[in-house]
């Protein structure tokens, strides 16, 4: 079998694979399998992706928030709709 030529995800690094199957760093996404040169590369992916979706979820909340500030609604009755703390409702209140 032929190496595989792949590109770093990451640092973009070429290397080759002699079986793709075997390959150790990889993760697969909805978007296809994603392949690393190292270790080191692999987990700065996983990091990456874990603050991507702490983003998302702040974003969600966010957005959650400002739509029940524009219905009128006060700290406490936000806080008790969505379930945070109202010092973070009225923080998220002056942000957005
Ligand atoms: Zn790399």
């Amino acid at each position: 079998m032929r190496p595989v030529c792949k590109r770093c995800t990451v640092c973009g690094k070429k290397y080759f694979v002699e079986i793709l199957e075997l390959w150790a760093y990889k993760r697969s996404t909805a978007a296809g399998t994603k392949y690393f040169c190292s270790w080191r590369c692999l987990r700065e992916y996983d990091r990456n992706q874990a603050n991507i979706e702490a983003r998302k979820v702040l974003t969600g909340r966010a957005a959650q928030i400002k739509a029940l500030v524009n219905q009128g609604l006060t700290d406490a009755e936000i806080s008790e709709q969505i379930g945070v703390k109202e010092s973070t409702v009225y923080r998220w209140r002056y942000k957005i």
